[in-house]
């Protein structure tokens, strides 16, 4: 049902960059297979899944939107993709998404922008744009994305799902491809928020393989979905995250989330996080610098494209050639602020000097929950905006992830909800829930109670 969905309307709305129909059909039997062999399999064997195209897939072409790995066949499974399958999970295809998770629209795809489902002149929000909009239009009930300063929780916002950040550690990223080592965090998108419970159980936990995955148990995330309450609870409203840029429908939808939580039970009170103004800047190095060095793998010897081999070139010389063709604008900026941010005489200036905000704002996160138990705010500034609006003006669209980017930062949890529909343009809302780290199970608990 869901590859006749995607075959009916994935041409309009492009969540897809391969549907791999054969291999999905394949894992269905191979689970029909299992289950009458008497094993007793999890909750979500046999439910059909959408994944970023950034995660390796053993045998299925894997591009993290970039025209550097057009034709890449990875000779090996992520830790997360082997999971979804021991689980039973169908994986149908692999997702559009910005190139190597740059940007916010789905906009620097190599392979074209995707679509939002509500409104398909608009943005689906970005960089997972593709798993977001898969699940906004029925074509795949659950889906992977990564998060590395809002790429699971600002698509959520602006399709009107659901999608978790969890702590820094608490999913493998063996198999991701490398965005911003110290930021990436794979993670849950769903239409409810037992449903990213249910999927971020069969994808966390600790794995040998990444050294800075957590060796301690998964936070017990299901049964806080199956049990939503606020009651008693002390929730910290972000003083910071208001005020100018902020949609008036965005805040409306907002403000009544904060009432529904007095309603509930919980004591809301304001907090400030004078830090956080901060942070788009400070992670605008940080990302940057962290990307220029992951990108320097992709030097034409070893993954996908490969420019100008023949004449005698030099191996320096494809190098460059390759690059310079196989980048798109975004990558090769960032890639360029980067190196310009880490050379010998700016790197005290520049990423030192970031490196400091990212621990005052690890402060502030410390000393709100020493407070307060979650702290709200909204997901995104606006509702999604049109496609092609701001592709010209990198600023623009690097505060769309705002109210997220402090988070990664931090390295502790996220949650993004649908809160209701933006009375100017009757666009999804989303409400940001975040827990500090290894208390994933509280967005859980909050996110059920409000839903
Ligand atoms: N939009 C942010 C960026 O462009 C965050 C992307 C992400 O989380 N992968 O870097």
């Amino acid at each position: 049902a869901h590859l006749a969905r995607i075959e009916a309307v994935d041409e309009k709305v492009h969540a897809f960059l391969h549907v791999d129909r054969e291999g999905a059909l394949e894992q269905a039997r191979a689970v029909d297979a299992r289950r009458a062999a008497g094993e007793k399999l999890g909750p979500l064997a046999g439910v059909p899944l959408a994944l970023k195209d950034i995660f390796t897939t053993e045998g299925v072409p894997t591009t993290c939107g970039s025209k550097i790995l057009e034709g890449w066949i990875p000779p090996y499974d992520a830790t997360v993709t082997r999971r979804l399958k021991e689980a039973g999970v169908v994986i149908l295809g692999k997702t559009n998404m910005d190139e190597f998770a740059m940007g916010s629209s789905t906009e620097t795809s190599a392979y074209g922008p995707t679509g939002n489902p509500w409104d398909l002149t608009r943005i689906p929000g970005g960089s997972g744009g593709g798993s977001a909009a898969a699940i906004a239009s029925y074509q795949a009930p659950l889906a992977i994305g990564t998060d590395t300063g809002g790429s699971i929780r600002q698509p959520a916002a602006v399709t009107g799902t659901v999608g978790v950040k969890p702590t820094y550690g608490g999913v493998s990223r063996y198999g991701m491809i490398a965005f911003s080592s110290s930021l990436d965090q794979g993670g849950p998108c769903a239409r409810t928020v037992l449903d990213a419970a249910l999927l971020h159980e069969a994808i966390a936990g600790h794995d040998p393989l990444d050294s800075t995955s957590i060796d301690a148990p998964v936070p017990a995330v299901v049964e806080a979905a199956r049990n939503g309450s606020v009651a008693g609870l002390r929730v910290g409203v972000v003083k910071e995250f208001r005020g100018e840029g902020y949609q008036a429908g965005v805040m409306a939808r907002f403000d009544e989330s904060v009432e529904l939580l007095r309603e509930l039970g919980a004591e809301v009170v304001e907090v400030s996080c004078p830090s956080f103004d901060k942070a788009l800047a400070a992670y605008y190095l940080i990302a940057p610098s962290e990307c220029s060095s992951n990108l320097a793998r992709f030097d034409a010897m070893r993954y996908g494209l490969r420019v100008g081999d023949t004449g005698g070139r030099s191996a320096e010389e494809v190098t460059t050639l390759t690059r310079g063709a196989g980048f798109g604008d975004e990558v090769k900026r960032r890639i360029m602020l980067g190196t310009y941010a880490l050379s010998s005489g700016y790197y005290d200036a520049y990423y030192g000097s970031a490196q400091k905000v990212r621990t005052l704002i690890s402060r502030d996160f410390e000393r709100a929950f020493g407070d307060v138990d979650v702290l709200i705010s909204p997901t995104t500034p606006t509702t999604a905006f049109a496609i092609g609006e701001r592709v010209d003006d990198p600023m623009a669209m690097y505060l769309a992830d705002l109210c997220t980017i402090p988070t990664n930062l931090a390295g502790n949890a996220a949650m993004s909800l649908p809160c209701g529909l933006a009375d100017e343009d009757g666009l999804p809302v989303g409400l940001q829930i975040i827990a500090p780290a290894m208390a994933d199970e509280r967005l859980y608990r909050v996110g059920a109670a409000v839903e």
